[in-house]
């Protein structure tokens, strides 16, 4: 049984391996159709089967996924929960603005602290590099938080191997959450040996690549034109034939564990030796109750490796061109 924790960078905050990402819980600016309630009971839902990691940040819903976490936690032991939230948007010229200056990232933490009802964070991130200020300098008013007590470790998202070598110059970083799925394999080439030789911890974002690794989807589906799935390249042939097809192949993997293609796509995470927590998203209460489950699969080696091998068209991007244009 998958049953691991597991360390967060060089801290000594331990995690379960699922963690439950809340860009759906009063995203409103992300997503249609949520309501509070909604969030609130998906944020239960995870606490209340197993999962430790709550991920959330300033810009879903500008401030409003962190409220309905922090209102969601009321009723949990807050010592037993990891809390994982960013910042780094300013949206108080009316327009988006990306600012990682340390006064403003000092002022995020503790606007983050308010909204979220705590006196800590386990792991801040900076959400995306701005263009002006040097990262090192970034991440030292993060490390004077710390030193403070109000956060506990340093996180990265969205940052090039090249920036994350930069702000990591004294050492301080302890996690970086990047875009990583079976569909997209990308970081497994760059930042990972940089990761692993540093002791920072990887958490992958879109593990589900937005629900289409769940299985549910076929050659029938369509979204409207406002719905972000219409946009993203992986809804887009050939990336989506070549998608169906090998979710097609890991479906007899899934029946041999009595599981869904979801529990074993996140088993395969949870197995990842580069992986430290896997964060997918929800936007109902019963998908993170099934998600959970996914803890208490342990795939053989073969079967891992069966579902690394199912992906194998979306490792290289050029075999991916190949396969798609044989011409
Ligand atoms: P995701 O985890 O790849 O997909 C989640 C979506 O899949 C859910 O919203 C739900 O959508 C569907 N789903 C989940 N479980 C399911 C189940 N058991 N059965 C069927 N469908 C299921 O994408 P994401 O939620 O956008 O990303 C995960 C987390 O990563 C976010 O919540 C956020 O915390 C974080 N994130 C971070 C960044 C960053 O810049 N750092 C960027 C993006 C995301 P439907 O029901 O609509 O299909």
């Amino acid at each position: 049984m998958t049953q691991k924790l597991t360390k967060i960078g060089k801290t000594d905050i331990l995690s379960t391996p699922l963690g439950l990402g809340t860009n759906a819980v009063g995203g409103y600016n992300l997503f249609p159709d949520l309501k509070d309630e909604t969030g609130l009971e998906i944020v239960r839902a995870g606490l209340e089967n197993g999962i430790t990691l709550l991920d959330t940040a300033y810009v879903y819903g500008l401030g409003h996924s962190e409220e309905l976490v922090g209102q969601a936690m009321k009723d949990f032991d807050r010592s037993h929960i990891i809390l994982a939230t960013k910042g780094a948007h300013d949206f108080s010229t009316g327009e988006e603005v990306i600012k990682n200056d340390p006064k403003f990232l000092t002022e995020q933490v503790e606007a983050s602290l308010k909204r979220l009802k705590t006196d800590y964070l386990d792991i801040y991130y900076i959400h995306f590099p701005d263009k002006t200020t040097p990262k090192a300098e970034a991440v030292g008013a993060l490390q004077r938080l710390r030193e403070q007590g109000k956060i506990k470790a340093i996180g990265l998202s969205n940052f090039s191997l090249d920036q994350i070598k930069e702000a990591n110059a004294d050492g301080y970083v302890d996690v970086v959450e990047d875009e990583f799925s079976l569909l997209h394999q990308d970081n497994t080439q760059t930042m990972m040996p940089y990761l692993k030789a540093n002791q920072i911890s990887f958490v992958p974002y879109f593990p589900l690549a937005s629900g289409l690794l769940t299985g549910k989807y076929d050659q029938a589906v369509s979204f409207a034109g406002d719905d972000i799935r219409s946009q993203i390249a992986d809804f887009k042939k050939p990336r989506f034939d070549e998608a169906l097809k090998a979710i097609d192949r890991i479906r007899p993997v899934a029946q041999a564990y009595d599981a869904t293609v979801t529990q074993i796509v996140l088993a395969w995470y949870m197995q990842n030796p580069l992986i430290s927590v896997v964060i997918p998203g929800a936007k109902r209460p019963t998908q993170v109750i099934n998600n959970a489950k996914a803890m208490a699969i342990d795939l053989t080696k073969d079967d891992y490796q069966k579902i690394d091998d199912a992906f194998s068209w979306f490792k290289d991007e050029e075999s991916g061109k190949s396969l798609a244009d044989p011409d």
